[in-house]
């Protein structure tokens, strides 16, 4: 499942960004997915979800923000929000299209809890 392998790569990120004996601290890891990435955000949950299961980070969660796409018409510049990969310019018909954004995977934020209000 690619969504496994995501998983594992945030958790990985998320060790190397916060700092030593931190990472029980971790409680939100604010993601951004676009909808051409190819992943399923439910899915990418529930693995993370089974990953950190057993670890000090068990008490994190994913919080994903889905990325529309927009494509760019490279003809006349309009710029317009798809579903999909798009094939043809809704202005002016021409078919040079580029992807401006629907393609990204990546961390935006990683929450700690806040060590003085934090009941344990
Ligand atoms: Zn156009």
């Amino acid at each position: 499942m690619h969504e496994l392998g995501i998983a594992e790569n945030i958790l990985q990120i998320v060790r190397q960004s916060v700092p030593e004996g931190q990472t029980a601290a971790v409680r939100r890891i604010k993601l951004r997915v676009g909808k051409l990435s190819g992943v399923v955000a439910e899915s990418l949950d529930f693995c993370f979800g089974v990953m950190i299961g057993d670890t000090d980070m068990n008490r994190a969660g994913l919080d994903i923000e889905d990325v529309p796409v927009t494509s760019k018409c490279r003809e006349c510049g309009n710029a317009f929000a798809t579903d999909d990969f798009a094939f043809s310019c809704p202005a002016c018909g021409g078919n040079s299209i580029e992807v401006v954004s629907g393609r990204e995977l990546e961390i935006v934020e990683i929450e700690l809890a806040d060590e003085s209000g934090e009941q344990i």
